[in-house]
């Protein structure tokens, strides 16, 4: 398969700053349809179902990330910030196909939010308020910061060699709302015997990612909205990068997932305890359908 940049000198160039949070909503989504067709192709093309084929990316110098002549640096114009974790296995521009210049990334395992990443956001919205009509917060499904912070939590005994070193405690304290949050919500959608069930722990793993990304997206807006004082700022969202499926979206899959709609890529920021609650027993709902059979015995080690 080859994937091919078409650099035409005549083209007429991409407009770089976006109108508003819905269209740098759009771009986004439209990116990461362009790389899932990709990663589809990829597949059937190993698996033999079609043969290799090939993908043209019209560019210009501006979509390369270029500045459009030589001797100038370009100005800085991203039209989203997504802080997302350091996992090597989600590279951010990659997944939403985008170029250089189009997105100011702030990654950092967990996806948390420490003192020095607030300060990328003050800088970001501060500084690039021009361009920047987006936030996004973007976790990632089986992600080591939040598995580390689930068993530390499942087994607290075992807390001192998991986060043995102080840095490694403050990233995985950061995670202990989301960790409670998305338990209290399991055992309210399928009982308190649910920490028993053999597919328990990978659940919980699975709603804390969710809810962590919520979560840090609450504290963003709060963050935002500190900054541009009643103005004008960058909408926030939050979605989670499925590993598996290749796919970012608001919610996890469901166990027919297909058929349906498109699922939204992003989901707005919860308001209140009660929406956080309600967002909580939403995913326990959808992630206890697909991984918590009640049939299967729950008296069996996880
Ligand atoms: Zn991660």
């Amino acid at each position: 398969m080859d994937i091919v940049y078409r650099y035409d000198p005549y083209r007429p160039m991409t407009a770089r700053l976006l109108e508003n949070a819905e269209a740098a909503i759009d771009n986004l989504r439209r990116g990461h349809q362009r790389y899932a067709t990709i990663v589809t192709q990829v597949h059937r093309e190993l698996a033999g179902d079609q043969a290799p084929g090939q993908v043209v990316i019209p560019a210009d110098p501006l979509t390369l990330g270029l500045p459009p002549w030589a001797g100038s640096p370009p100005v800085q114009t991203p039209f989203a910030l997504v802080l997302g974790c350091s996992d090597a296995r989600v590279p951010i521009e990659r997944i939403f196909d985008q170029s250089p210049n189009d997105l100011f990334v702030i990654r950092v395992a967990g996806n948390v939010l420490g003192v020095e990443c607030l300060g990328s956001i003050d800088y970001a919205v501060s500084q690039l308020a021009a361009s920047l009509k987006l936030v996004v917060v973007l976790g990632h499904s089986t992600c080591g910061a939040v598995s580390a912070a689930v068993d530390s939590y499942l087994a607290p005994k075992d807390y001192a060699s998991i986060a043995f070193t102080h840095a490694l405690r403050s990233l995985i304290d950061r995670i202990q709302v989301a960790v409670r949050g998305a338990a209290t919500a399991l055992e309210r959608v399928a009982g308190a015997g649910v920490t028993r069930h053999p597919g328990y722990r990978g659940a919980l793993v699975e709603a804390t990612v969710y809810l962590n990304a919520a979560i840090t997206a609450y504290d963003v807006r709060r963050e935002v909205d500190r900054l541009v004082a009643g103005g004008p700022g960058p909408r926030v969202v939050h979605g989670v990068f499925d590993l598996v499926r290749q796919r970012v979206s608001a919610r996890p899959p469901a166990a027919e997932a297909d058929g349906g709609p498109p699922e939204p890529v992003f989901a707005d920021v919860p308001d209140s305890p009660d929406e956080f609650a309600e967002l909580g027993t939403e995913l326990a709902q959808i992630i206890a359908d697909r991984r918590l059979d009640p049939t299967e015995t729950a008296d069996r080690p996880g």
